[in-house]
């Protein structure tokens, strides 16, 4: 399809919501931005031609310095908890909603992140820098490759204006797609300042525009309640099977249509540790890898208790927020026999998979690296293990569970190769290394793009054997260790 962005088909369904929702405003221009990156998935979700995003007229629209002529610009408010505190009012104080498009699969929203001060931008300058957005928009693609609910990344703009972090660092804008971008925290919002009206206009609107389904349940309230608690614990049940930690799980970066949401001082599991805290502020580890999936729980607790005005009484929202376990527990259970290649459940599996953990966390191995290469163990020759064996510096300690796996691959029907063809479906050879992402950040700060181009092609087909790329899955160099990554940026 062929269309200016002057022209963009857009419509806004959540500007129709009463104006207390968001404020109307204008992104702030930055001064001659240029293309940085785009991704073609992205581009074709919405019915867009991904070349056509790096013409001029893409670039100024996706920078908030023409705004298409359809577009209602708004910044959202929200409140949220931080760190498990209560932090007020916060809301998008650098992103601003253009709008949605129509697509096959339903209205997809288009926000600019970085696109100036809004009302809500408190201390903050409304800014996002270059490497924080080729961070999201990376990491966005690559979830999204690997099967994980996620918001959406469409594009990079840049610009010379520098921002002040710790030093100046030069801006940039990502454009994010979701159907939605309300927040547990959204939510929240309203229940802190005792508006049941407003709370019920936006579950009202959450239902009928993305849970059409629950609008006939005798609760809708508990039946949203329910459906959000089972989305969340099915998106972390996935975080934590691919090593995936968001580092700032923050009620106000939850998504009340379970998807991974804000990605900042994320990062993916490297030498396993299950207490592996990836965000550098998070001094007292609350969203460890380890604790992620209680904290999950934690936070659809909060949502719970803002829904609870309109769900009408506390045993209702306790049912509904109970399904977390369960449905964390079952989809884990299926993702793990996934990833060890494992057809059919036994009850022992358990004991299986506890012992896995125990040992990568006892050798520290990478993550990604180990069920990669477990799906080339052939089952009667344990002479060839070495692919996995040595990534341990103790090989006799995966030797004794290798012995209790291949007991377990026994009670299977497939061969080697279904089992290898199988697991290399599930578990991934590319994950975004922070290492990787600081390689084409570096280059990115030099005006070499060609980088975060090259590394979105690979984490786009995370599960293929690329010949030509098998650096991209090699463990961080010594250099990588001082990285540290940390909030808002
Ligand atoms: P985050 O930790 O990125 O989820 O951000 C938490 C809150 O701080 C949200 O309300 C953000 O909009 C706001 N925020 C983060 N960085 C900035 C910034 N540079 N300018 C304005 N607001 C910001
Ligand atoms: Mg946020």
């Amino acid at each position: 399809m062929a269309i200016n962005a002057a022209d963009l088909p857009l419509k806004n369904a959540f500007a129709e919501l009463p104006s207390a929702f968001y404020t109307r405003l204008m992104p702030t221009p930055l001064p001659a931005p240029y293309f940085v990156a785009a991704s073609s998935s992205a581009a074709a979700l919405v019915g867009l031609d991904v070349a056509a995003l790096a013409q001029d007229d893409f670039v100024a629209a996706f920078t908030g310095n023409a705004v298409p002529a359809r577009a209602k610009p708004l910044s959202a408010v929200y409140s949220g908890h931080q760190f498990g505190v209560w932090a007020g009012q916060l809301g998008d104080g650098r992103a601003i909603l253009l709008g949605q498009l129509d697509t096959p699969a339903g209205p997809m929203e288009l926000q600019l992140k970085g696109a100036g001060l809004t009302p809500y931008s408190r201390m903050g300058d409304g800014r996002a820098v270059l490497r924080s957005s080729i961070r999201e928009f990376l990491c966005s693609e690559a979830m999204a490759a690997l099967n994980i609910p996620t918001t959406r990344a469409l594009m990079i703009t840049g610009s010379d204006q520098g921002v002040m972090r710790e030093t100046v660092e030069s801006s940039a804008v990502a454009t994010r797609m979701a159907p939605s971008f309300v927040r547990f925290g959204s939510f929240e919002h309203w229940y802190a300042r005792q508006r049941p009206d407003e709370l019920r206009i936006l579950a009202d609107y959450v239902i009928a525009a993305f849970y059409p389904e629950l609008a006939g349940e005798s609760n809708p309230y508990k039946a949203l309640l329910a459906e959000v608690t089972r989305r969340t614990a099915h998106m972390i049940a996935h975080w934590q099977a691919v090593g995936f930690m968001h580092g700032v799980m923050n009620t106000d970066n939850m998504s009340i249509l379970g998807l991974t949401l804000d990605y900042g001082p994320f990062g993916f599991m490297e030498a396993f540790d299950s207490q592996h805290i990836c965000n550098h502020t998070d001094q007292q580890g609350r969203y460890s890898y380890a604790n992620q999936p209680d904290v999950g729980h934690w936070n659809c607790h909060k949502l719970g208790q803002a829904l609870l005005p309109l769900i009408g009484n506390v045993e209702d929202a306790q049912e509904a927020l109970d399904v977390y376990q369960g449905a964390f527990a079952a989809k884990i259970d299926e993702l793990l026999h996934a990833k060890l290649g494992l057809d059919v459940a036994l009850p022992e599996d358990g004991q299986l998979f506890a012992a896995m953990f125990a040992l990568l966390d006892r050798h520290h191995v990478d993550f990604t690296q180990f069920f990669r290469k477990l799906g080339m163990l052939q089952l009667e020759l344990p002479t060839l293990d070495a692919p996995v064996r040595d990534l341990f510096i103790e090989r006799d300690a995966f030797d004794a569970w290798a012995v209790t796996y291949r007991a377990r691959l026994r009670h299977e029907h497939r061969t080697d190769s279904e089992r290898r063809r199988a697991m290399d479906a599930v578990n991934p050879k590319y994950v975004l290394r922070n290492y990787l992402a600081q390689v084409a950040i570096d280059k990115a700060n030099n005006k070499d793009f060609s980088e975060v181009a090259t590394l979105l092609a690979v984490l786009e087909h995370p599960f293929d054997e690329q010949h030509d790329n098998e650096a991209y899955a090699a463990l961080p160099p010594d250099w990588a260790s001082h990285l540290e990554v940390s909030c808002s940026s």
